[in-house]
């Protein structure tokens, strides 16, 4: 047997002397906050999520507040987050919560499990962190760290490479002081562990890390095996009435941007007229197209066309109704707006 100290050992006494430990989710934890932080750090970096973090936390300060708001404020506060079916799901796990568990989060990983949105990495994170009780986690980040030391080949989303690496973010993770050690792995993945270039000559397992033994670290995880995305074309409409507000329409619940506020779609420019005789009764005037621009979803892409027009009179007498809202930028509704279409009206 080595007398190596254990990799949870190593780990924590570098974050003890290095750690980040002044995140505003490291302050006043509880699950609440370490949920929220959760969901907002996948896919995210955390430069970026703090100035969310605060002002999530400053709008919903409890499970309660998150519960009882509109699914409109919540999409609202997460514009420019992106992946929105987080803030959604964020929104059903809150009512769930108030409802099945009285505002109070239940403190098993399997119980946390059931709710919208929280994997078992985010129930892990949850249990040891707020809770203090042993329970493993298996983000991203740590997911990058556990591959490179051990040199698990293969893409993460397969089942097999997936359970190996769980089995050993279970190995790994330590009896005591278990929140700091998921913080601690959290924080190595992200700053010193970095997908590109990392800072092997800092890093607490360098002695003994697989893949920086043989340079291997560009390695590990192994890709997702490429496809070539298809590309889909829309016309983005931005239609403004003679005062310049902007006709915008909430898209169905689910699907892409699903509950965000868009600009109406039209197949081709050439469809302008006939969409606005339907709806206005009136062709629109002076329709301009400008430059097409690519969205990238992960699974296709979407080359989108504004293109700008005006309509006379009064239109927004002609066409009320709940899903449609038409939008002064100069005071700008407290909406969820799709990241192009927020894009598109800060040049109006
Ligand atoms: S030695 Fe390098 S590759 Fe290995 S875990 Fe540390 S930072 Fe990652």
């Amino acid at each position: 047997m080595s007398n190596r100290p254990s990799l949870a050992k190593r780990v924590l006494t570098w974050f003890d002397q290095h750690g980040r430990k002044d995140l505003p989710w490291q302050q006043a934890i509880d699950p609440y906050r370490v949920w929220v932080s959760e969901i907002m750090l996948q896919q995210t970096q955390v430069r970026t999520v703090i100035p969310y973090f605060q002002r999530f936390m400053a709008t919903f300060p409890t499970v309660v507040d998150l519960a009882d708001a509109p699914v409109d404020e919540v999409l609202h506060l997460w514009t420019g987050l992106g992946y929105y079916a987080r803030a959604r799901n964020l929104h059903k796990a809150a009512r769930q919560v108030c409802s099945q568990y009285d505002g109070v989060f239940p403190d098993s990983v399997a119980a946390l499990n059931t709710l919208p949105g929280i994997g078992r990495s985010t129930a892990g994170a949850i249990i040891s962190i707020a809770f203090g009780q042993r329970a493993a986690i298996l983000d991203g980040n740590v997911k990058r760290v556990l591959a490179r030391y051990h040199a698990v080949a293969g893409w993460p989303g397969q089942t097999a490479v997936h359970r190996a690496l769980w089995e050993l973010a279970e190995q790994h993770t330590p009896g005591h002081r278990v929140a700091d050690y998921s913080q601690a792995m959290m924080d190595l993945g992200a700053t010193l562990c970095t997908r590109s270039r990392p800072r092997c000559d800092d890093c607490p397992l360098a002695r003994d890390c697989a893949a920086r033994a043989d340079g291997s670290q560009a390695d590990f995880p192994g890709r997702k095996p490429r496809k070539v995305l298809p590309v889909r074309n829309t016309v983005f409409l931005i239609l403004q009435d003679e005062a310049g507000t902007v006709l915008l329409q909430r898209r169905p619940p689910t699907g892409i941007w699903g509950g965000l506020w868009c600009f109406p779609e039209i197949k081709a420019t050439t469809g302008v007229d006939e969409w606005c005789l339907d709806h206005f009764g009136q062709a629109p005037r002076d329709p301009q197209p400008e430059t097409i621009f690519r969205h990238t979803f992960s699974h296709y892409h979407l080359d989108i066309q504004p293109l700008r027009a005006r309509l006379a009179g009064n239109p927004q007498a002609v066409m009320a109704a709940d899903d449609q809202l038409w939008y002064n930028v100069a005071q700008p509704a407290q909406v969820g707006l799709a990241a192009p279409v927020a894009r598109l009206l800060a040049t109006l």
